[in-house]
Parts: C-alpha cells; structure tokens; sequence
C-alpha cells in the first residue's frame, strides 16, 4: 500500500511513509473489513464515519511538517488510524471526537496497540482542546466552511493547521495555514478532498 498508493502518488517524506509503513491499519476497522485494510480508499467504522483514505492521511502529515517534540491537535479521532501515524511522527497527539462511541472505542484500540503518546477526548472538536494549547500542527479531519476561530488561537507560533475547507456535500480544497511569529497567518491551498463535514455540537 505504501509503495504504491502513497509513495507512488507523490509523498516523499522519508519520515512519512515509515510511520504508514508501521501502523497496522486492519486493526481500526471491523474484522470483516480488514481485507480492504490496505486499498486506498475510505472505510465505514460505524455511525455514519468513515476511517480517512490513507494517502489523504499521508498527504496531511506531510503538509503539516512534523518534528519528534511537536503538540498536535487532531480534530475528528475517528477509529484512531490517522492519530496512530501522527503519533510516530510527533511528541504528543490530542485528539477530539464528537461521537462518544467512536471516541471509547479509539481509546481502547490505541492503548491496546500500544500508543500511549496519544489521548483521547470526547468533545466538539471546533473548539479545540484549549487545555494543552498552543499546539505545533493542528490537523481537522472533518471539512467546514470556514477553520474554526477557536483552532487558529490554539495555533502556536510558527504553527501548521491543515484542514479541508468548503462546502459540506460537496468537494473541499485541503488548505494548509501556517502562523508567523508575529500571529499572521499565511494560507496554501494544497488540493480537492471530499471529507465528512465537522459538525458542532
Ligand atoms: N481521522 C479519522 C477519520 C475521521 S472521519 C480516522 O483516521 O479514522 C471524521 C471524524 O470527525 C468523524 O469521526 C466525526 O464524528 C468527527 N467529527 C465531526 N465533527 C466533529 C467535531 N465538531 N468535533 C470532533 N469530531 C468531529
């Protein structure tokens, strides 16, 4: 999968594909779909979800520039696969899910598998996790109209948010938005994605 959906569709960082190498993605989603693990496509987990499209999980790690010591704010846990790869690349990985079953259920996989860099919160995501900001990368896996005011002020210095914005049902641009020192903030648009929409509690 890595080799072909992911190295081969442009995703260089050395650092990247090994954490995709490393996270056993047929182990966040149901037995009877473990067969489809390791195509490149989106995965129902439940609740109307879908565990992300490896590449587009790649593709936001990469934009989003991670360093070993980085805080990084997940918003949209899901079953826990993209905050597993983050966890490989970054210090510590917050996470927020609005469902409260899919939030449980990532909690329990994550600390089966192992990840104890990452923690788990149920919550509206919109809104951050004010408690451990400022954070190096925010990462949204969820699109919206517009990125939450509540994400840019958690956004530290220097700091990377990548989410995709647009319209709900339809397709989104990924955009990557990086803070200046002096609390300016810089907008990249990186390409078309078609996400779940964020949802506020
Ligand atoms: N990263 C996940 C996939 C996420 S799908 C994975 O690797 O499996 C998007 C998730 O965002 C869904 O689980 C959805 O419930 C969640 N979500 C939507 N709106 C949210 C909000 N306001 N706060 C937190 N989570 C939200």
């Amino acid at each position: 999968m890595v080799r072909r959906h992911i190295a081969g569709r442009g995703i260089s960082d050395a650092r990247v594909l090994d954490a995709m190498a490393a996270v056993p993605r047929e182990r966040f989603v149901e037995r009877s779909l473990s067969h489809r693990a390791y195509a490149d496509g989106p995965l129902p987990i439940g609740h109307g979800q879908t565990i992300s499209q490896p590449y587009v999980v790649a593709w936001m790690a990469e934009a989003a520039e991670l360093g070993t010591g980085d805080r990084v704010l997940e918003v949209g846990t899901g079953s826990g696969y993209a905050a597993a790869v983050l966890s490989r690349l970054a210090g510590t990985v917050y996470t927020v899910e609005r469902h409260r079953m899919l939030a449980e259920e990532a909690l329990q996989r994550l600390s089966v598998l192992g990840y104890g860099n990452v923690r788990v919160r149920h919550g509206d995501g919109s809104l951050g996790w004010g408690r451990h900001a400022p954070y190096d990368a925010i990462l949204v896996a969820a699109a919206g109209p517009r990125v939450p005011r509540a994400l840019r002020d958690q956004l530290g210095p220097g700091g990377r948010l990548v989410m995709p914005v647009g319209s709900h049902c339809g397709r989104q641009r990924l955009t990557l938005e990086r803070r200046g020192r002096s609390g300016n903030f810089k907008r990249e648009e990186l390409g078309a994605v078609r996400f779940v929409p964020l949802i506020p509690h």
